[in-house]
This record gives structure tokens, C-alpha cells and sequence, in this order.
């Protein structure tokens, strides 16, 4: 695929207030909330354009199911988005969210969350209502049936992308700002961002490297015990009657999230999909999916956990999550157009790693996988000192 990115000045270029280091949506979003600020910005990218984990999700910035302090952080971060699609010309849409609930105790979940919210937060759905959004014939009930939902408008849907691409053309087209593409980053002291092309300046320095902050401060990574998780996903078309462009999201997705793993009727629902899906909880499903303003479907998705990434991507875990979401659409085998393997940080240790590494030199890593949701409010909390509790 050809880019516009390639024209990269050549080095040595003036030192700027700020030096970050990765392309994807946590430097970039840093980028953004800096420029706003007045500050002068260089972004050093290994690849050619975005191609991480940032271009690999589903664009479902997921607001409402987030929790206690990350709540907060989500909700910042939504307005950051919105601000950021107005500058850079991105696709972001207020379409929100519909969690599809498909027994009595999803339901509880969703009603739980209702009463904790609010009806305005947590718009409850009939079954029939679901079934129309989905495009689905009708809602039949039973084992596999759609027995009701909730519809969340807060949630927002960007195109994965499209975003980041667009953010760092925004990004090296302001005054101050600055990408330099194909540039490697070997080592980082204050004041210093050591490249395969040389030394690169600045006042402050940001590592926004995603899971592969183990090869410049493995001793930071350790610590926080960064994993790689890997997670197959695939692209296909519509169904003819399915429109929306509100992420989906079903049982599985309620094992994930803090806002509804912190319902108590959360607890009895992992045993529940364990004992009927057990196939879909050995890969860690999350069966979700979202719609690109192409019209074309993002599904997925699995996960696995490991220091390094396997290369593979298993078929059978594939086939499992094309018919679980073709179980919620209502429809026959569902054409894939695409299929990849996304990459993200997670830790057991909490869902971020922000870490001040030598005077001026500080690394943040989303290790959970909501990098989409937080990135804005992350950027602007980092760049205004305001970092939740929860930041480790
Ligand atoms: C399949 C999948 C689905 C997901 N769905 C969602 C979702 O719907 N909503 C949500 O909120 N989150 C989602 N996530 C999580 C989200 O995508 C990530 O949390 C987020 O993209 C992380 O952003 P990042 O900038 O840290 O990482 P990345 O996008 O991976 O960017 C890191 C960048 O650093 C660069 N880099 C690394 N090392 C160096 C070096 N030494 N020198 C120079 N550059 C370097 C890399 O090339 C890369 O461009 C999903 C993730 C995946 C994989």
C-alpha cells in the first residue's frame, strides 16, 4: 500500500518541547493534546504509517462499561475524540453501543447497571427492539434467542483506520508538529531519544510503545507484567438488513468490562457461558462486532496471552467467532473480506503502565484493551498532571 508518510525530515532536526516515541493512538493522541497546547512536537515512528495495534481494533470507543476512575478517564477521552475528528477531519460517531442479552442473567447485568447509571445511560431494549436494530427476522427467545439488551449512547465509534493515519497527517501539517517515519528508537536518557538515523532532542520525552515497551526498559515492562495478547480478527460483509453503526456487544463482552463485571449479577454469568459456550470461553471470546463506514463488519475477537505473540492464526478459533457472531445477527455463514491478528499490552497488575523512567523520560502503555477508549483522556490527563490512582 503506498503512503503519504514517507517524506521524513532528515536528522539532526531542532529539539522540541515534547519527543514521543510510537505512532499509534497513545502518541498521537499525546501529540494532538500537546500542539493544543502550544508545545513543539516530534513523533519517532519504526514503521511507515500506523500499523499497530491502533489500526487493528474494532473503533469502539467503549465508554459506559468502563468503572471508577477509568470511567472518568473515558469520558474525558470522549470529548478529546470528538474535538480531535472536528480539527483533523475524522470519522467519529455518537452511535453508541447496543449489548445484546440472550438469557435472564445478561439481562440482570444490564439491569444492574441501569439502576447503578441511570435510564438515560442504560437504555434497556426489548428483545424485539434488538432483534430490529440487528436486522435480525425476529427475536425467537430460548438458548440462542435475543431476550432484550440495552442501547448506551455514550459510547462512540471512530474508524480504526483511518484515525491514527489521520491524526498524524494533522499532526506533521501543524506548526511545531513533526513525524519522523522509518526512524527506530534503540535507547532513551533525558533530553536524548537514541534512532537508527541519530540522536534526537527534546525537553520531555513520552515512550507510547504499546506491549513492546520490554525492548527498551524490559526492566520497567517486567515490573508491571506486560504480556502480549493476541487476538484474531476479521473483516466481512454485511448482512444485507444489518445497518447500524453502534458497536455490538454480547454476554461475553459483559465478562470483560469493569462497569458490568462490578454488578453482582456479573457473578454467576462466567459459569453460565462457561457451561454453554464452552468452546468460545477457552479462546476468551469477546463476541463483538462493529461496522466501518464502508459498511463492511469488524468481528472478533479472542485472546491469548504470552510474553511473545505466536505467529499463527488458528482457523478453528476463527470459525468459532464467525458463527457466534453470525448466531447473534441471525444469519447464514458470514463472508470474510479479511482476516489479521491485532497485538495488544496487558498486565495483571492493573489496566495502565505510566512510569516516570529518568528526569524528563516517562513511558505509558494501556495494558488492557481499551487504548481506543482512554487514548484522549489519558494524553490530556498525562499532559495536565491529572493521572488517576490507577496509573501504575
Ligand atoms: C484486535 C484488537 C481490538 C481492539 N479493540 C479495541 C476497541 O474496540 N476499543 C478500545 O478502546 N481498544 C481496543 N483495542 C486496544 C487498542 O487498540 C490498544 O490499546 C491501543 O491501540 C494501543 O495504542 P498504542 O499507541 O499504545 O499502541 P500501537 O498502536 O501498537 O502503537 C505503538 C507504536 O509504537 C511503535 N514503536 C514500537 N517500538 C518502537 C521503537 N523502538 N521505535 C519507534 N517506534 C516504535 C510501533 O511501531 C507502533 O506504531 C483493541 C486491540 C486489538 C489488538
Amino acid at each position: 500500500m503506498s503512503t503519504a508518510f514517507s517524506s521524513t525530515p532528515a536528522l539532526p532536526v531542532e529539539s522540541s518541547d515534547l519527543v514521543i516515541v510510537g505512532a499509534g493512538i497513545v502518541g498521537l493522541a499525546h501529540a494532538y493534546e500537546a500542539l493544543r497546547r502550544g508545545l513543539t512536537v516530534t513523533v519517532v515512528e519504526r514503521d511507515r504509517r500506523p500499523v499497530g495495534a491502533s489500526v487493528r481494533n474494532f473503533g469502539h470507543c467503549c465508554v459506559t462499561a468502563q468503572h471508577g476512575e477509568l470511567l472518568a478517564l473515558a469520558h474525558r477521552s470522549r470529548e478529546g475524540w470528538l474535538r480531535a475528528a472536528a480539527d483533523a477531519g475524522l470519522w467519529a460517531e455518537e452511535a453508541g453501543a447496543l449489548v445484546v442479552a440472550r438469557s435472564a442473567t445478561e439481562l440482570a447485568v444490564l439491569e444492574e447497571l441501569r439502576d447503578v447509571r441511570g435510564p438515560d445511560t442504560v437504555r434497556l431494549r426489548t428483545g424485539a427492539e434488538v432483534a430490529r436494530t440487528l436486522g435480525r427476522e425476529s427475536a425467537p427467545g430460548g438458548p440462542d434467542g435475543v431476550v432484550g439488551g440495552a442501547f448506551l449512547p455514550e459510547d462512540l465509534r471512530v474508524d480504526p483506520r483511518a484515525a491514527a493515519p489521520g491524526l498524524a497527517r494533522w499532526t506533521q501539517t501543524r506548526p511545531g508538529g513533526r513525524i519522523l517515519w522509518g526512524t527506530s528508537v534503540t535507547g532513551v536518557e533525558s533530553g536524548t531519544v537514541h534512532t537508527t538515523r541519530g540522536p534526537v532532542r527534546g525537553e520531555r520525552i513520552l515512550v507510547c510503545v504499546g506491549h513492546d515497551l520490554d525492548r527498551l526498559f524490559p526492566g520497567a515492562a517486567e515490573e508491571h507484567g506486560i504480556l502480549r495478547c493476541s487476538l484474531n480478527m476479521a473483516r466481512v460483509v454485511a448482512p444485507a438488513r444489518f445497518r447500524t453503526h453502534a458497536a455490538v456487544l454480547t454476554g461475553t463482552s459483559m465478562l470483560r468490562y469493569d462497569g458490568f463485571t462490578a454488578t453482582t449479577a456479573a457473578g454467576p454469568l462466567a459459569a453460565e457461558i462457561t457451561a454453554h459456550s464452552p468452546e468460545l470461553t477457552a479462546i476468551g471470546a469477546n463476541v463483538m462486532f462493529t461496522r466501518l463506514p464502508d459498511g463492511t463488519v469488524l468481528v472478533g475477537d479472542s485472546h491469548a496471552y504470552d510474553e511473545t505473540a505466536a505467529p499463527f492464526v488458528d482457523e478453528h478459533t476463527s470459525e468459532l467467532l464467525l458463527e457466534a457472531v453470525g448466531e447473534v445477527l441471525g444469519a447464514g455463514p458470514l463472508k470474510v473480506v479479511e482476516r489479521w491478528q491485532g497485538v495488544y499490552a496487558s498486565s495483571p497488575s492493573g489496566p495502565l503502565l505510566v512510569r516516570d523512567l529518568a528526569p524528563g523520560v516517562r513511558a505509558l502503555s494501556v495494558t488492557s484493551g481499551i487504548g481506543m477508549t482512554l487514548s484522549f483522556g489519558l494524553a490530556a490527563a498525562s499532559l495536565d498532571g491529572t493521572l488517576p490512582a490507577t496509573a501504575g
